[in-house]
C-alpha cells in the first residue's frame, strides 16, 4: 500500500526524522489559513505540494495547463492562488501516465532555504536479503537515471536486520554524502530515523528525494527530509491500524479495489491478454510465455489455492471490465484446485458476462477430465490448450489475427 507524502512525514516524524512544519488540505482558504499561520511564525517561503501516489510532481503539469505540481510561494494570497490551481485539477506526471492523477489534498509546509539535495531510501536488497540503505549526492533528480549512468553515486550499506542501523553506519553514509561538521550528527539522526521508520512500519520502501541541507533562519544549517515516498507491506498491514487508516481508495485502482474484496490477487498490466491463473508463481511463468509468443498480458490475477465459483466469476467479470482485454488466457494447475470448479465458474461467467472475446483455456491436474467435460459440454467457444505452450501460442494468434 502507497501512502501521501504529507502521511509518510508523519510516520518519519515519529521516528524522529526532522521535516519542515506543514498541514494537509482540501481547500484554497484551507490552505491559505495553513500559509498565513506559517508566515507568522517567521516563514520566509511557503511551499504548495499535491497530494497524489505518484512522484515528478514538481516538474508536472496540470491538464488545464497549469505548470508544477510542487510551487513555492512569498505570501499568503499566492498561496491561495496556487492552491486554486491545484485543487480539483488533474496533474500529469512522468509517474502517472498520461491519464494523470486528481489532486483532491495539498500539503502546505514551510519552505526553507534549500542548500543542497540528496537522495536516501531503505529497502530490502534481494541480492543479501538484507536491508540496505542506499544514500547519493546526486538527489532531487530521478534516481534511475544516476543509477544507470553514475551508478558509482550511489553508495550503499548493507544492514543486520537482527541487531539494526549502527550508528557508524549511518556516520559513514553522511561522510559519503560529503558533509563535514555538525551535518555529520544531524545527517546520522536523520538516517538512523529513516531506517527506524522502515523497520518498525514494516514498510516496502521509505525514499527521502530530496533529503537536504536547509538553512535556518538564523543561518545554521541542518538536515531535512523535504519529500518523502513511503510503501507499506500490505502482508503486515494488520498489524498497523494507524497505517491502515492512510490507505486512500481514491489513488487506487478501482479494479484492484474489486479484486480486493474478492481475495483474487490483480494488478493490471499495459497489453491485451488477460489471464486468469492459480498461483503466484504460475502467474508470472503465463506473463512470461504470452511475451515469449509476441504479446502482452493485460494483467497479473492470481486466484489463489482454492478458488471458489464465486470468485472465478468476479475474477472474470474484473478482468473483462479492462477494456484493452483483446483475449483471455485462463492457465490451470490443479493441485488443492478441482479444475472442475474451475471450468463450472469459467462456464457461469461466460454466460453471465456474455463474452465475445476469444478465450483459451488450459486445465491440469486435479479432477481434470469432469473439468473439460464439463467445458465440452458447456456450448460455450472455447479454444481448448494440450500444453501450456499451446495455448500460449493459440491466445497469441487470436489477438494477432
Ligand atoms: P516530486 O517532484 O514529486 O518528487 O516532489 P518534491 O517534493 O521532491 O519536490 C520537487 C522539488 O521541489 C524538490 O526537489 C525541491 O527542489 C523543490 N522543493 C520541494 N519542497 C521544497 C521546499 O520546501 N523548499 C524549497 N526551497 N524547495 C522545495
Ligand atoms: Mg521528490
Amino acid at each position: 500500500m502507497n501512502i501521501h507524502e504529507y502521511q509518510g512525514k508523519q510516520l518519519l516524524a515519529q521516528y524522529g526524522v526532522s521535516v519542515p512544519p506543514g498541514e494537509v488540505c482540501d481547500s484554497a482558504d484551507a490552505a491559505k489559513k495553513v500559509a498565513e499561520g506559517l508566515f507568522a511564525k517567521g516563514e520566509k517561503l511557503v511551499v504548495v505540494k499535491s497530494q497524489i501516489h505518484a512522484g515528478g510532481r514538481g516538474k508536472g503539469t496540470f491538464k488545464r495547463g497549469f505548470q508544477g505540481g510542487v510551487k513555492l510561494c512569498k505570501t499568503a494570497d499566492d498561496v491561495y492562488e496556487k492552491a486554486k490551481a491545484m485543487i480539483g485539477q488533474v496533474l500529469v506526471t512522468k509517474q502517472t501516465g498520461p491519464d494523470g492523477r486528481l489532486v483532491s489534498k495539498l500539503l502546505v509546509a514551510a519552505a526553507p532555504e534549500i542548500k543542497k539535495e540528496f537522495y536516501c531510501a531503505v529497502l530490502l536488497d534481494r541480492e543479501s536479503s538484507r536491508p540496505i540503505m542506499m544514500v547519493s549526492t546526486e538527489g532531487g533528480v530521478d534516481i534511475e537515471e544516476v543509477a544507470e549512468k553514475h551508478p558509482e553515486k550511489i553508495v550503499k550499506e548493507t544492514i543486520d536486520p537482527a541487531v539494526g542501523m549502527m550508528p557508524y553506519q549511518a556516520r559513514k553514509l553522511a561522510g559519503a554524502l560529503g558533509l563535514k561538521g555538525d551535518l555529520i550528527a544531524s545527517a546520522a539522526k536523520l538516517l538512523l530515523g529513516v531506517y527506524k521508520t522502515w523497520w518498525e512500519c514494516d514498510a516496502a520502501m521509505v525514499e527521502i528525494n530530496p533529503l537536504c541541507i536547509i538553512v535556518g533562519p538564523d543561518g545554521k544549517e541542518a538536515m531535512s527530509a523535504v519529500d518523502a515516498k513511503v510503501s507499506l507491506d500490505d502482508n503486515a498491514l494488520y498489524r498497523h491500524k494507524n497505517i491502515q487508516e492512510m490507505r486512500d481508495l481514491a489513488e487506487e485502482s478501482p479494479l484492484e479495489i474489486e479484486a480486493s474484496k474478492f481475495s483474487l490477487n490483480y494488478i493490471k498490466l499495459d497489453g491485451s491478454i488477460a489471464c486468469l491463473v492459480n498461483g503466484a508463481g504460475l502467474a508470472m511463468a503465463t506473463m512470461d510465455i504470452i511475451q515469449h509468443f509476441g504479446a502482452n498480458p493485460a494483467n497479473f490475477l492470481d486466484v489463489g489455492g482454492g478458488a471458489s465459483k464465486e470468485q472465478v466469476t468476479a475474477a472474470f467479470k474484473i478482468i473483462l471490465s479492462d477494456v484493452s482485454v483483446k483475449a483471455i488466457f485462463v492457465n490451470i494447475f490443479g493441485g488443492i484446485m478441482d479444475c472442475n470448479v474451475i471450468a463450472t465458474g469459467i462456464v457461469a461467467a461466460v454466460k453471465e458476462t456474455g463474452l465475445k472475446l476469444p478465450l483459451v483455456v488450459r486445465l491440469e491436474g486435479n479432477n481434470v477430465v469432469a473439468g473439460k467435460k464439463t467445458l465440452a459440454e458447456s456450448g460455450v467457444a472455447i479454444i481448448t490448450g494440450d500444453s501450456m505452450a499451446d495455448a500460449a501460442k493459440k491466445v497469441v494468434a487470436s489477438v494477432k489475427a
